[in-house]
């Protein structure tokens, strides 16, 4: 005889958008199909979770795996598995530093056989708006694009040329009639040169780097932005929104009517500029780090609920590129999506600041997330009926954490030596236990795409 379920995750705290309980979950087909304390049937597999906490599955929305092309930089299967250690899912991969750039349909369709071949979790694929492809949107649409990504300056990679304002008025525009977002890469490329010519005359240390990217650069394009997404009524995603003072201007542009999300990352939450200065390259990231109070002002406005999701900008590069004297030539991204979540959690548990909540947190990371990018019929909820992806949290998990422990390609990143009192004891996407007891479980089976509904 069968058993009733394929799996029971027994006693553990389950947390949902609206607060915390107690109960158990029951899973078949790779979906939840009870959520309800006793329940007494058999299951294939029973998990007992006594004392451990249970969050919706995070959907790091925004990373680069850099695969095909630069694999050597990360590539889907470190990048997934380092994801299930911290607790996600599911990701959406970024279109550029892959080779080629994902600009249209055959890149998409690379990018896609590559994640079926070697993610570890479920994916979605970004589409890159760039000059020149915006007859392109459509057939990234229907290729299943999560949606559209351009910059605002400089991506760093020669191959993804940054948008224009005409550009991104053009893409906006057919952005909108597809229904898709656009996500963009706010920093403003003119502001950007003049105070790199001007700081990098003056000195090529890290200090004179902090100066050559200040927060007004963030909020002259973050004006150019919500203007084109209110004039084309497009729906707009401000990717690593790094001050508080850019969430006021989307939050402002909000109560004009304008549709724009805000995205922030774990390293702007957790790290500020005196990390970067007393770290170097591991913590070197575009936008930069900001001064402490600018820190927690972006804490303020997450309380507040002016920012609508977390990703962890998870953006690698071999170590040979992450060293040079002239620290404006050092490669700017962190890698951060194994540890990021859970500091996040732990910084909550802690009381700093003391009003945000595990759930709150976890919406950001999840049930938010799923919301902005239509997929929340299947994705993002611990909700009967949708996907079985969660993650089985130990909040006295206390540790330092360690580079050694990164399942990245590069063990780099700003977190050495942290406290981190969050641990992921299991890592289950739609059902199967992709993650557990420290180590990637065995047989694991390659993820699927995830789509706009
Ligand atoms: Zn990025």
């Amino acid at each position: 005889m069968s058993e009733p379920y394929d799996l029971l995750v027994r006693g553990a705290t389950v947390v949902t958008p609206a607060g915390a309980i107690h109960a158990d979950i029951a899973v078949s087909g790779g979906r939840i199909t009870r959520i309800r304390p006793g329940i007494s049937d058999a299951a294939s597999e029973t998990i007992e979770a006594g004392g451990l906490h249970v969050i919706a599955g995070i959907i790091d929305s925004h990373v680069h795996f850099n695969e095909p092309g630069r694999t050597h930089w990360e590539g889907l299967e470190h990048g997934s598995s380092a994801l299930a250690a911290g607790g996600g899912t599911a990701f959406f991969d970024m279109p550029l530093n892959s080779l080629p750039p994902v600009t249209d349909a055959a890149s998409f369709a690379l990018k896609r056989a590559a994640a079926e071949r070697s993610s570890l979790t479920d994916f979605g694929i970004w589409g890159g708006l760039v000059p020149g492809n915006v007859g392109q949107l459509e057939p990234m649409r229907d290729a299943g694009a999560i949606g559209f990504k351009a910059f605002m300056c400089a991506s760093g990679v020669e191959e993804f040329p940054l948008s224009d304002p005409a550009t991104l008025r053009a893409g906006m525009k057919r952005a909108s009639e597809l229904g898709m977002l656009v996500a963009v890469h706010a920093e403003d490329e003119a502001l950007a040169r003049l105070r790199t010519s001007e700081q990098h005359a003056r000195g090529t240390d890290v200090r004179s780097w902090l100066k050559s990217r200040p927060v007004e650069l963030e909020l002259a394009a973050i004006r150019t932005a919500v203007d084109i997404a209110g004039e084309t009524r497009c729906g707009l995603h401000l990717v690593h929104v790094s001050s508080p003072e850019g969430v006021a201007l989307a939050r402002d542009a909000r109560l004009r009517g304008v549709d724009v999300s805000v995205e922030t990352c774990p390293h702007y939450l957790l790290l500020s500029e005196d990390d970067v200065i007393r770290l170097g390259a591991p913590a070197k990231c575009f936008p930069p780090l900001r001064p402490e109070g600018l820190r927690l002002g972006l804490w303020r406005e997450l309380d507040a609920g002016a920012i609508d999701t977390i990703g962890s900008d998870h953006s690698p590069a071999p170590p040979e590129m992450k060293r040079a004297e002239d620290f404006f030539a050092i490669w700017g991204g962190i890698s951060g999506c194994q540890h990021g979540f859970e500091l996040l959690l732990s910084e909550a548990l802690a009381g700093r600041p003391p009003e945000i909540t595990l759930p709150h947190l976890s919406a950001l990371f999840s049930a938010n997330v799923a919301r902005r990018f239509r997929v929340d019929r299947t994705k993002g909820r611990l909700a009967e009926g949708c996907d079985a992806d969660m993650a089985i949290i130990d909040l006295a998990g206390e540790r330092l954490l360690s580079n050694a422990g990164l399942l990245y390609a590069h063990r780099q990143g700003p977190y050495e030596g942290r406290r981190c009192r969050v641990r992921t004891v299991r890592t289950i996407v739609r059902g199967r236990t992709v993650y557990a007891d420290g180590r990637i479980a065995p047989g694991a089976t390659p993820g699927h795409l995830i789509r706009p509904s």
